[in-house]
């Protein structure tokens, strides 16, 4: 049997409603999201975070606390209760949706207890860089958890199980103090340094060079899927986590609990690959990597409109020179207007975005929660203004996800010779009945686009139709099986054979 196409869906946008129905929804939405061809979805973080309800997951708490817990003034999550998350799993789960759980490792929030700890001040901008003598400081380091009163897990976190912090309670003063603990007085080690060394992001800094925390840290994965049965992780933040730790983690979730879990990194550096291909031979290929630096290109390409040279569209991306652990992707959560690492694909490139990584042979795509519901929020931006921003579905998206479903199959051939009209034919797979496509995509407002490609013979006097766009205009494939495919200014096409 001929192997069908994998697509991901990361299911949440960071301003999804706060309302504790967000994995009811999800569970509703499985039969549509098959329907599309959706293989594998991407829940937002589970458990506990310290703002309670409103918090989006990624500022940890409780790890243990899947919605179960009244603790930081609450007993569900955002998302809803832990039994409306187990629920939703499992709806996904049978009906042939595989889950993808995300894991935040680097850093927790919300201690209830101070303790007296030995800390240095660095330089916010180099973290190598200490600004301060050795000094005691009162922190809060201690976890105790007791809402959950030792419940599945009585390990307690104190300043041994942290590198670092931002908050001197009993100074009241806002900085970064790296911890001087049993495990060394400095960070732990990196493979980029952005920032001297950018072990630490927010809160308390999970030290993971202690043994006890690395013990911890495999208990609780082999607690969560004895709980909630899962079949990817989604790792947050790995650039701020020594690898070290992560391989031998994941070696135990292999070995431990399932060789089959399939495994991608959030590794966010748009603008500079070499780091990214560094990091993926100290981890030695765990895991797969999301491709911040083709979600630049496209960003920049949405930008420069007909300044941006097409044919360049996919170089220095991870999809280009390890397409195996590429995880591509249009936008996400933290890439969406107002948010941290705002850099957006502008809307008329989408479908060309969405082409590029839906119908092409390499990477495994993931769809953003926004571009297929769309979404409609109200935050502050950058300089403290309140803006309101409005996503619409993007409507040729169900549309591409069809094509990559049922259309996108065979050798494919690349025709990117014009800076402003690119295209690749995919020839067909002979298990795939009525498989085969052309694409083709222009980034000029004034100039249609054209190419002539070359679809092969089995497809000679086959007459091909636009299905993205349902217009009504036909081309032919000729004897030699070449035909002369063509698009709208600034627009997007995919031809496949009329039925
Ligand atoms: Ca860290």
């Amino acid at each position: 049997m001929s192997k069908r196409n994998k697509t991901l869906i990361q299911f949440f946008e960071w301003y999804c409603p706060a309302d504790g129905l967000h994995w009811q929804r999800f569970a509703g939405e499985v039969p549509f999201l098959i329907d599309l061809g959706i293989t594998g979805a991407w829940l937002p973080p589970a458990y506990k975070g310290t703002r309670g309800a409103e918090s989006e997951g990624y500022d940890v708490y409780d790890i243990y606390d899947l919605g179960e817990f009244d603790q930081k003034g609450s007993v569900r999550t955002k998302y809803g209760t832990k039994q409306q998350y187990i629920d939703a799993v499992n709806v996904a789960r049978k009906a042939g949706l595989k889950v993808y759980i995300d894991v935040v490792l680097n850093h927790m929030g919300g201690a209830e207890e101070k303790e007296k700890i030995k800390v240095r001040k660095v330089d916010p901008e180099n973290r190598l860089k200490f600004t301060s003598p050795v000094m005691e400081i009162e922190a809060f380091t201690k976890f105790t958890f007791p809402g959950r009163a030792g419940r599945y897990s009585k390990f307690q976190w104190d300043h041994q199980c942290f590198t670092g912090l931002d908050y001197a309670a009993d100074r009241k003063e806002n900085a970064i103090f790296s911890i001087v603990n049993d495990y060394g007085e400095d960070w732990e080690p990196m493979v980029h340094n952005e920032k001297g060394n950018f072990d630490y992001l927010i809160l308390n800094d999970i030290e993971t060079r202690n043994p006890a925390v690395r013990n911890e840290l495999k208990r609780w994965i082999r607690w969560y899927y004895e709980m909630v049965p899962f079949d990817g992780l989604r790792l947050d933040a790995v650039k701020h986590i020594n690898p070290a730790f992560f391989n031998e983690w994941l070696d135990y979730v292999r070995t431990e609990i399932s060789p089959e879990i399939d495994v991608i990194g959030e590794y966010w550096l748009s603008d500079d690959l070499p780091v990214l291909l560094k990091y993926i031979e100290a981890t030695n290929e765990r895991m797969k990597l999301f491709d911040a630096p083709l979600h630049h290109n496209f960003s920049q390409a949405s930008e420069l409109k007909q300044k941006y040279d097409l044919r360049s569209i996919l170089d220095v991306s991870l999809v280009t020179e390890k397409p195996n652990l590429a995880v591509t992707f249009v936008d996400n959560h933290d890439t969406q207007p107002l948010q941290s690492l705002e850099e957006f694909t502008e809307q008329w490139f989408k479908p060309h975005a969405y082409a590029l990584i839906l119908l092409r042979e390499a990477g495994l795509p993931c769809v953003f929660y926004a571009d297929l519901y769309g979404a409609d929020y109200c935050d502050k931006n950058s300089r403290g203004k309140k803006k309101t921003i409005k996503i619409p579905p993007l409507a040729e998206l169900p549309r591409l996800l069809q094509l990559r479903k049922d259309y996108s199959y065979g050798l494919q051939k690349d025709y990117f010779n014009d800076p402003h009209c690119i295209g690749w034919v995919r020839q067909g797979d002979p298990g795939i009945p009525g498989s085969g496509c052309a694409v083709i995509l222009s980034n000029h407002p004034k100039k249609k686009g054209k190419i002539r490609m070359e679809m092969g013979k089995a497809f000679a006097g086959k007459s091909f139709h636009d299905f993205l766009n349902g217009a009504s205009e036909n081309v032919f494939v000729d004897n030699d099986g070449y035909g002369e495919f063509h698009c709208d200014a600034s627009g997007v096409a995919v031809w496949v054979v009329q039925s």
